[in-house]
């Protein structure tokens, strides 16, 4: 076991890994183990399209259950496997795992566009094409039913690059959202040149809007100038009903956030899913008479 381990650690060291401390080492470890004996799940939160009231999509989000009993969130495993390469491996897994549970889904009539989050490595990895052409394939999955998500700051770290690798993607029928838009330092002008379809608004800006006029100014204008560059757009972070509201007066595209659904596990997101199409439905009637 202790043999296996450190095999595990000697394949995905690099050298920028002389930084890293043996804590992340113990991670790196622990993580290697976690992708091989299946300690990782993929929850799923629902996407509503914000005219027709209706769930459109679901992103997966992932989570490590942890031998210790804990289950640890992305923000504390993530930049490990970034640092160390094992984002690589990780992402084929989480690409292999939500084309599958999509396809399970189309099957018994659910048929969702489904959001998976790549990080600033996979985006400079020659071999992401090729994982999600395999993936693709092998879940009967029409390319335009997958959306890879990558956030503002990755496009940035080098926009020719992204530019050259979301070309390709598109180019295949994969939509491209930037993800936290509004975090980074971008233009919008800047973004509009890089092949994406879609902007997600950080839940920075959506979750402050109902109170701070800033936020809403920035919202507001987000939306506008994203409609006039032909850009679909997502809020995130909606976690109340004003904040829906409002979002749907400014002909927002879509909203995602606690108010709609929490990340959920996969046998649970159907009934979600049902649960809040009534919900939306009954909302949307109350209103119109
Ligand atoms: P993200 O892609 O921006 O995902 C949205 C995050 O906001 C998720 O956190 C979600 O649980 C949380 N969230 C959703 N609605 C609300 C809300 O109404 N209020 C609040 N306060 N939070 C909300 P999570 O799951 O902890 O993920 C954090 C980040 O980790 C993600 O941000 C994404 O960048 C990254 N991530 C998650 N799963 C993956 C993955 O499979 N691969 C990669 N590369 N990154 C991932
Ligand atoms: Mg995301
Ligand atoms: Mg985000
Ligand atoms: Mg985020």
């Amino acid at each position: 076991q202790a043999a296996k381990a450190t095999q595990s650690r000697v394949a995905f060291y690099d050298r920028s890994m002389d930084r890293d401390t043996s804590a992340q080492l113990i991670m790196l470890g622990e993580l290697t183990t976690a992708l091989e004996s299946d300690q990782l799940e993929l929850l799923y939160q629902p996407q509503v399209d914000l005219e027709s009231m209706t769930v459109v999509g679901v992103e997966a989000l992932l989570r490590w259950h942890h031998p210790s009993g804990t289950v640890l969130l992305p923000s504390a495993f993530l930049p490990t496997a970034e640092r160390t390469g094992l984002i690589r491996p990780l992402t084929s897994y989480v690409l292999t795992r939500a084309l599958a549970q999509r396809s399970l889904w189309a099957l018994d009539g659910l048929d969702l566009q489904i959001a998976v989050n790549i990080s600033t490595r996979n985006l400079f990895d020659d071999t992401l094409i090729e994982q999600v052409r395999t993936a693709l394939r092998e879940f009967h999955c029409p390319a335009e039913r997958l959306t890879l998500e990558v956030t503002e700051t990755s496009a940035m770290t080098d926009p020719v690059g992204a530019t050259e690798m979301l070309s390709i993607l598109h180019a295949m029928g994969v939509q491209v959202a930037i993800d936290d838009y509004g975090t980074g330092y971008s233009s919008l002008a800047y973004i509009e040149r890089l092949p994406v379809q879609e902007l997600k608004m950080d839940r920075a800006f959506v979750g402050g809007m109902a109170h701070d006029p800033a936020h809403a100014a920035i919202v507001r204008s987000t939306v506008e100038l994203a409609r006039t560059l032909g850009l679909s757009v997502t809020a995130e972070g909606v976690e109340d009903e004003m904040t829906m509201t409002a979002l749907r007066e400014l002909r927002c595209g879509r909203a995602q956030g606690y108010h709609l659904g929490r990340p959920t596990s996969s046998d649970l997101l159907p009934t979600l899913v049902a649960e809040l199409n009534t919900r939306l439905k009954i909302a949307t009637g109350e209103r119109i008479s």
